[in-house]
């Protein structure tokens, strides 16, 4: 039979799941936008031969910026300006943020979950 867990270890997995999600709200609210995927930036060769970017790598177009991101399953490419480039860094940057602050909080709801079992 597993030991039960001590009332005491209990209540100290409780207040630090508790500062976890004190720490959460205080990290949204200083976010604005948050998006998956990932930003590619990248130049192009046009193809004519006679453009200088088929000779001259630094005569090449763009740059280009890519963001990709997965919608209903599906892998959606979407080219986009500087501008809205900047936002969508900013959105992956706050959304990788959220998903380590889950797989935290995910990870201590189920210790203390499993804690309370043994302690009916
Ligand atoms: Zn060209």
């Amino acid at each position: 039979m597993n030991p039960s867990t001590p009332v005491e270890r209990i209540e100290e997995k409780r207040a630090r799941l508790r500062d976890h999600a004190s720490r959460i709200r205080a990290q949204l609210e200083r976010m604005e936008v948050a998006c998956p995927g990932t930003l590619t930036v990248r130049t192009k060769s046009c193809g004519k031969s006679t453009c200088r970017c088929s000779t001259d790598p630094k005569a090449r177009h763009g740059p280009y910026f890519e963001w990709t991101r997965y919608e209903d399953g599906k892998l959606i490419h979407r080219v986009i300006s500087r501008e809205q480039a900047r936002l969508v860094a900013d959105g992956i940057e706050a959304w990788r943020k959220i998903e380590e602050l889950m797989v935290v909080w995910h990870a201590r709801t189920a210790d203390l979950v499993a804690a309370m079992k043994r302690h009916k």
